[in-house]
């Protein structure tokens, strides 16, 4: 939470007009949700989280100095983002919060100040507990068996990610208790450990992916994917921290929760300690701050809570956070080290980077050994020099920053560095608009650019191509065997057994899984496709609406902007993709080839759900909302999360909340669950 002395540290907020604040509170809020939506949608953070977590505290000052300028939609209301439309969402039956931020010890006892204000005389105990540095899950279980698994969503609707959930060998499928609640939910963190994390960005590197910014971005990458089979080669874990609702427990203690879940067979983090006074609270911080690294998992703070489950009742929260709780984030750590070179990297896009590349060195418990210098004004504005000694730092971002230069170590030794105005890979004139940061190599045919395309069309995510690596295609090029990826199912195993170190297995081999490929999903045939911002997840999501290619190269830019999770940017980028003859050509190519996304169930088209778009809220006796979704879909239905104009059905369960009421004000038919049974025909799920 921002704190009174970090307001002053922001020197616009008192001294700006009102209507100079309104323009900055304007500025803020739009590139605090462009973040937002980086962060938690895309799983692809552009920024560092000390520097989101600055603009929120700028922004959360000017709100506190000007009340009146607060809307109900700031980002300083708001907790996460909306669920995906692409899982089904589940409504938590008590809202998943956020946590308000402590960022040094003054924050922990002015929290600790507030407490004892609501609590009176009262003795208060606190537990302290890591914070684990993934996503946000929620996991129901009904008489002892776990039915649902979701993610924390906007905190008060999430996305149905039980199948993925699944996967994590240690979430219990039965609580090991005799006389299991009749209801838990129970609350955790999903996350990488920082090998699993580590490895898979190497297996990005090379196959030249963007690498995931930190183990949480990855972790909710992971847990996000549509496809449980990716989910499951992602080894992620679970901690259990506390629970949402429950029928059938008797505790009374936050720490006694813990000790229940534990027996039940949840996996609890065993690092926690109930502390009496603040200054047990303040050394639990302090060892933490310093043995963080230890750890085989990435952990951003300590979670500070009050013990008592009556005092927690008392404290109550806000729209946010509760006020039992408070996370402590510590600060960015950081390294010194040397940078050996400045290498420039010219990707897919002809986007040139200069990359520097440093003497290996730790950085909270991962080895660093390059960090982006983003473009040339960036090199520029740290005037950093080959041979220079330089502060590195790891904040939530996997690509190090270079924080500034020693400069008091220079010897006089150190070499300025220039961009390059040709491209490093094929002589051709860079060129840097007007207005924008990045130099890009203008040639289309750019060696680089050709390999970085061909290289992205295999990968993993992509066409899953796994016999052809950047070796084989730098090779297929070089001998003028390829030239775009349509010549890849074009190959003849002679071609291939010529190649250096290919022998006629490894030629089968390669012209199998090359084979393999031609029936894929949409999703991955799209993010093959190398639209830009169109990731693996924004494919998965333009795939679940559009169901089939030709259906979405029709699509105007209106309809793509208006899928969930989109945005004008994305829909533009798709509209304009498809809109060049040259790539309308390179697909009709793909399909001679006998390259198709697998055609989606064939949609009914006959019957009363055919054709309708129907929303669910509320909860239903007899279905579960996943089953229900199920059967509408089946059935011909486009099932969605918000209530429009252009909605047909609402399907109302018990304690329906808004969308009833939208419906009805939209005069929406809303239909009964034995309605929608009949329609369905079937009785129970
Ligand atoms: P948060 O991550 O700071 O804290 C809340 C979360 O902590 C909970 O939802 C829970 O999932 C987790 N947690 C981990 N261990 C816990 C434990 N033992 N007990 C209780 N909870 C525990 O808050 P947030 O709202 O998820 O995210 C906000 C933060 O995300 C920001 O402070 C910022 O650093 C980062 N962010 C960064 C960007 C970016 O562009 N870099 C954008 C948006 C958000």
């Amino acid at each position: 939470m921002a704190k009174s002395q970090s307001a002053k540290k922001v020197p616009t907020a008192s001294t700006l007009t009102k209507s100079g604040a309104r323009r900055r509170i304007e500025q803020l809020r739009r590139r605090i949700e462009h973040h937002s939506n980086q962060y938690y949608v895309l799983d692809s953070p552009e920024i560092s989280d000390a520097e989101y977590d600055r603009l929120v505290r700028e922004l959360r000052a000017l709100e506190e100095r000007f009340p009146d300028l607060v809307t109900p939609d700031s980002p300083t209301q708001r907790v996460g983002a909306a669920p995906s439309d692409a899982f089904a969402t589940v409504r938590h039956r008590q809202p998943m919060r956020s946590l308000a931020n402590a960022f040094d010890e003054e924050d922990i006892l002015a929290w600790a100040r507030r407490v004892q204000t609501v609590l009176g005389e009262q003795r208060v105990e606190y537990v302290c507990e890591l914070k684990i540095d993934g996503a946000a899950v929620s996991l129901t279980y009904e008489h002892g068996t776990f039915i649902r698994g979701a993610t924390r969503g906007d905190g008060f609707e999430g996305e149905d990610v039980t199948a993925n959930l699944k996967t994590i060998k240690s979430l219990p499928l039965r609580l090991r208790v005799d006389r299991p609640p009749a209801l838990l939910e129970a609350r955790g963190e999903a996350y990488l450990p920082v090998s699993a994390f580590e490895a898979i960005n190497r297996e990005r590197a090379v196959a030249t992916e963007p690498p995931f910014a930190n183990p949480r971005n990855a972790a909710a990458g992971s847990l996000r994917q549509l496809d449980p089979k990716v989910t499951a080669a992602r080894p992620l874990d679970l901690f259990i921290y506390g629970i949402g609702a429950a029928d059938g427990i008797d505790v009374r203690t936050h720490h006694e929760t813990l000790i229940w879940l534990k027996a039940t067979g949840c996996r609890v983090n065993p690092h926690t300690t109930v502390c009496r006074s603040l200054d047990e609270v303040m050394a639990y911080v302090r060892e933490w701050t310093r043995r963080r690294t230890d750890l085989p998992y990435d952990t951003d703070g300590v979670v500070i809570k009050v013990n008592s489950l009556a005092q927690q009742a008392e404290l109550g929260a806000t729209s946010q956070a509760p006020r039992w709780a408070i996370a402590f984030k510590f600060p960015a750590e950081q390294a010194i080290t040397r940078v050996n070179d400045i290498r420039v990297y010219i990707g897919r896009t002809g986007a040139l980077t200069p990359v520097a590349e440093l003497e290996p060195v730790r950085v909270s418990g991962v080895t660093v050994t390059s960090a982006t210098l983003h473009n040339e004004d960036e090199i520029r504005r740290k005037d950093v020099r080959i041979g220079d000694w330089v502060i590195v730092q790891r904040a939530g971002e996997v690509i190090p920053e270079v924080v500034r230069v020693l400069t008091e170590r220079r010897t006089g030794h150190e070499r300025t560095f220039s961009m390059p105005t040709t491209c490093p890979s094929c002589g051709s004139a860079t060129y840097r608009p007007e207005g924008e940061a990045v130099a890009r190599c203008t040639n289309l045919a750019c060696p680089a650019q050709v390999l970085g395309r061909l290289i992205h069309f295999c990968s993993r995510d992509a066409m899953n191509i796994d016999r052809v690596g950047p070796k084989l295609l730098a090779q297929l090029l070089q001998g003028k065997l390829i030239a775009d990826p349509t010549d890849l199912y074009a190959l003849r195993r002679e071609q291939l057994a010529d190649l250096e170190r290919m022998g006629d297995t490894s030629a089968r081999n390669v012209l199998d899984s090359i084979a393999a490929s031609k029936r894929t999903t949409l999703a991955r045939f799209l993010y093959a496709l190398g639209i830009r911002h169109v990731g693996a997840h924004v494919a998965e999501v333009l795939a679940a609406h559009a169901g089939t290619l030709d259906r979405l190269m029709r699509a105007s830019f209106e309809d793509v902007r208006d899928v969930p999770g989109i945005g004008p940017t994305i829909a533009e980028s798709v509209t304009q993709f498809f809109r060049q003859p040259e790539n309308g050509r390179l697909i009709d190519r793909l399909r001679t080839a006998g390259v198709w996304p697998v055609a989606p169930a064939p949609i009914i088209s006959t019957g009363p759900l055919a054709g309708k778009q129907i929303v669910f809220t509320g909860t239903l006796a007899n279905f579960s909302r996943g089953r229900a979704e199920a059967l509408a879909k089946e059935r011909g239905a486009v099932v969605s999360t918000s209530v429009l104009k252009k909605t047909d059905l609402v399907v109302a369960g018990a304690d329906p909340g808004s969308k009833l009421l939208r419906a009805r004000k939209l005069g929406v038919r809303v239909l009964t669950e034995s309605e929608f049974a009949k329609m369905v025909g079937t009785q129970a799920g």
